[in-house]
């Protein structure tokens, strides 16, 4: 799919290794959130002592207690930090993604529900990572209809359940793909596809697409249009938009190998997960500190299932 082959750098006994305690896991998070270390955010010059049996800091100036976890997605969960370094590792680092199904098998965790809930905080904190990026330069661009799978009684009620999502791949300058994108459309005309353009790219790049009338409202609004002029000649389009294709073929994979299709209202966190492997490929060796990180500044998720 790219000319680099990103090399597959998983090395379990030396995660297990370095991660082998919780207080280990404690101390690198720790580490990881405070640099400089923990400070008062009151008192000047105070120390701070560690107390062991609650896991928390406290001032000893003001007793102003500082939790390591908090404001991160660990914050009161049951689950052991150590598991969920593992799950963090392995979200990160799988190529293809993991099941919600073997973190709960290989973790040992309680039920399905937590290992849900758990891939869910840690997809939320690479959605909100990749967010704040916006793709320039020359950029491929399509929307897509995500889903489908449902009774026949949900097709008649809530219409095809298929979801649009725009989706925006930057090109490095041999042509090859870079960054990815996706952004949950309402609809896919153009009172939603140009806002969402205008969220994901920025104003002036080259907008590279089939012969969609949408695009020509995209140039209004300061973008250059390279559309596919062939549209008679399918095979042209195909490759005007040839990395679109590829990864849109291996993302529908990926949603039904390793996901077995995702209802209608998880669709963009999926997809926010695909996007954030893909764009971190040829940095294996920084996964697991990338995601964390992400994961210790992420906005507690917006959803009440705060409780892994
Ligand atoms: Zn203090």
């Amino acid at each position: 799919m790219t000319k680099k082959k990103p090399y597959n750098d998983i090395r379990l006994l030396d995660f297990q290794d370095k991660f082998s305690t919780e207080q280990i896991c404690l101390d690198y998070l720790v580490k990881m959130r405070w640099p400089d270390g923990v400070t008062c955010s009151h008192c000047i010059d105070s120390k701070l002592d560690f107390i062991q049996t609650r896991k928390v800091f406290e001032c000893r100036q003001c007793h102003r207690q500082i939790y390591p976890t908090a404001g991160t997605i660990f914050h009161k969960s049951r689950v052991p930090l150590r598991k969920w370094f593992w799950a963090i590792y392995l979200m990160a680092t799988s190529k293809k993604g993991v099941s919600m199904l073997y973190l709960q098998k290989q973790l040992g965790l309680g039920s399905y529900h937590t290992a849900w809930l758990m891939g869910h905080k840690i997809r939320q904190a690479m959605a909100q990572r990749d967010s704040i990026y916006t793709l320039s330069g020359t950029v491929e661009t399509d929307e897509i209809l995500i889903g489908g799978k449902q009774s026949l009684d949900e097709r008649r009620s809530k219409g095809d359940n298929k979801t649009p999502f725009l989706i925006a791949v930057e090109e490095n300058s041999q042509g090859g793909p870079r960054f990815l994108s996706f952004e949950e459309l309402e609809t896919i005309y153009e009172e939603h596809v140009v806002p969402a353009i205008k969220k994901n790219i920025r104003t002036g790049s080259t907008i590279k697409s089939d012969g969609s009338g949408v695009y020509i409202k995209a140039q209004k609004e300061g973008y250059k249009h390279e559309r596919s002029v062939e549209m008679k000649e399918p095979e042209k389009t195909h490759e005007h938009l040839k990395w679109i294709n590829i990864i849109t073929s291996n993302l529908k994979r990926y949603l039904l190998s390793t996901h077995h299709g995702v209802f209608p209202k998880y669709r963009k966190a999926f997809l926010a997960e695909f996007a954030y492997r893909f764009n971190r490929r040829y940095w294996p060796r920084q996964a697991f500190d990338r995601l964390l990180y992400a994961c210790i500044n992420a906005d507690p998720a917006p959803l009440p299932v705060l409780t892994a």
